[in-house]
């Protein structure tokens, strides 16, 4: 459903990613992790169509993205700037559902729902910032579900919530992605993340950003955050993507192992 072809960008004498090749299908949830400054937040801005790319295309349900899309949420880290204060807390989730030219009724109906389903059932005529920082995240990812977006875009969403809520929102995630309705992009530093909660691990390399690996992810049994992460297979994959983050070369793959594609 989504395709990026050989896309580049340039911040003036800055080259910040340079052919980027990478197609996704409907329902997965794909990590991109990468070291700082590798073009993680680039990559993401010319998806959601908020920067032009200077070289090549992104192409989504057949339609080379130009300008932001309409099927498209995007949940950014910084939670605190993404919520209007001004508004309650189910006024925020139902806003974008006037662009899906829903009533007041069903925009109203829809927020609830979405708000229950990240456990906020009750805050909804609170103010954003009479929440936690972790709620109002899962505020924001309650608007982000109401939409019902096709892709959803997600930079770093759980890096400024605490590790209980962190856990929290990869399980509803991984959630959400049970559904096989959404199409998931989510950007992360953190290693243990990309692959507790992707299909597949893009790694970035850095001067230019540029697809370093693309790394399946099977493992065995629904994800349990105790259980999944003591499991070697996980094991195995988080020393990998590790690796391949700081700039080693990936280990030898046995044939008992899935496939790797990596650039050497
Ligand atoms: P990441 O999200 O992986 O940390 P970014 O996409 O934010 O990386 O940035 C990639 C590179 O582009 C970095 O070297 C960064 O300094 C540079 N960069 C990002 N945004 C701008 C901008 N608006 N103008 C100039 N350079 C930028």
């Amino acid at each position: 459903m989504l395709e990026i072809e050989d896309l580049s960008h340039r911040y003036n004498d800055h080259l910040a990613l340079e052919g980027v090749n990478l197609t996704v299908a409907e329902g997965q949830l794909v990590s991109i992790v990468g070291p700082s400054g590798c073009g993680k937040s680039t990559l993401l801005r010319c998806i959601a169509g908020l920067i032009k790319p200077t070289g090549g295309k992104v192409v989504l349900n057949d339609t080379a993205i130009d300008g932001v899309p309409d099927n498209l949420a995007v949940v950014f880290q910084d939670y605190s700037r993404s919520l209007f204060p001004w508004l309650t807390v189910r006024d925020n989730v139902a806003l974008p559902l006037r662009r899906r030219g829903m009533g007041r009724q069903r925009r109203r109906a829809a927020a609830l729902e979405a708000l229950k389903s990240v456990d906020l059932a009750d805050a909804g005529s609170k103010y954003p910032w009479q929440l936690s920082g972790g709620m109002q995240q899962r505020v924001s990812i309650a608007r982000a579900l109401a939409y019902r977006p096709a892709l959803m875009l997600m930079d770093e969403p759980f890096g400024s919530v605490d590790a209980q809520t962190r856990e929290d929102l990869e399980d509803l995630v991984l959630t959400v992605r049970g559904t096989g309705e959404m199409t998931i992009l989510l950007v992360t530093h953190d290693i243990d993340e990309s692959v507790y909660v992707g299909d597949r691990v893009i790694v970035l390399g850095r001067d230019p950003g540029h697809v370093r690996a693309d790394i399946p992810v099977k493992l065995a049994g629904p994800r349990d955050q105790i259980a999944t992460r003591a499991e070697p297979e996980f094991v195995r994959l988080r020393a990998e993507v590790g690796r391949l983050v700081r700039g080693g070369r990936p280990a030898n793959p046995t044939r008992h192992e899935p496939k790797l594609n990596v650039d050497h």
